[in-house]
């Protein structure tokens, strides 16, 4: 069984899941409404991808006899500054996704419950990624800002990220 502070703590996770696909979605949005279609692509890839981590966790609640709990979901920005900006608050809120993963891995190896922390390392092991890409990002977009024909082709680019399911909602199907 799941400790009451784990459930409450994963409940409190598909919450923040949601929050991320919102403050991507509106990204997305942002970049659409500016030109950038590719760019839009981009972040409309890491909405679906956020969704499918809210996802994981429910199917993992509901593999323990632990139920879900939906919350409101908050208000996200609608407007950045400019797309350097976005990828920098990505990274930004990719940390402290991060720091969230961490503290549930900490309440699940303190309660000794091997199948939360095993659950966990798929989440862990994706963190990295997430603030890898979103560092590459910034990285790409600083090499070509203020270069129109630069933002163009990177523009292009990105228009080709294509989604994937992501292992633990493949294997379940
Ligand atoms: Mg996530």
């Amino acid at each position: 069984m799941l400790s009451q502070k784990l459930h409450d703590a994963i409940n409190a996770q598909i919450n923040a899941e949601l929050w991320s696909a919102y403050l991507y979605l509106s990204m997305s949005m942002d970049c659409e409404v500016k030109g950038y279609k590719g760019f839009a692509n981009w972040f409309y890839v890491q909405f679906r991808e956020e969704q499918d981590h809210a996802r994981i966790f429910m199917n993992y609640l509901n593999s323990r006899d632990a139920n879900v709990v939906l919350k409101p979901i908050e208000e996200v920005p609608t407007t950045w500054n400019s797309v350097l900006d976005m990828f920098q608050q990505t990274l930004q809120h990719e940390r402290k996704v991060t720091s969230l993963i961490n503290n549930l891995a900490s309440i699940a190896t303190a309660d000794n419950d091997y199948a939360s922390v095993n659950r966990l390392v798929w989440f862990i092991d994706e963190q990295v990624e997430e603030e890898e890409s979103a560092r590459e990002m910034i990285a790409s977009v600083e090499a070509v800002e203020g270069n129109k024909y630069g933002m163009y082709m990177l523009d292009k680019e990105l228009s080709s990220r294509v989604y994937n399911t992501p292992s633990p909602l493949a294997s379940a199907e």
